[in-house]
């Protein structure tokens, strides 16, 4: 019973892209994936901006500093929201 109960709570709710003008922005960043000596990964991140290209050039002072540094992941954050009813 408790468990048809919490279903039909959620069954008008839909998960959608926040693009409201009020949203948080999407936000990008990267991560070196690079392996150290001990095996564990670097994990040096940018800082997060909504602008891509920042984190991009992030990584070229990274491997500068850090020569063999050469492998990355992209990070990006983008704004969700719950939105009551179905999307029209
Ligand atoms: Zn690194």
């Amino acid at each position: 019973m408790t468990t048809t109960a919490r279903r039909f709570a959620f069954v008008d709710w839909t998960l959608r892209p926040d693009q409201d003008d009020d949203a948080p922005p999407t936000t990008y960043a990267f991560r070196c994936l690079t392996l150290t000596e001990d095996d564990t990964e670097c994990a040096a991140t940018s800082p997060a901006s909504p602008d891509p290209t920042e984190p991009q050039a992030w990584t070229f002072d990274h491997m500068r500093e850090h020569p063999e540094h050469t492998s990355y992941a992209e990070l990006i954050e983008r704004p969700w929201v719950m939105w009551r009813g179905c999307p029209s």
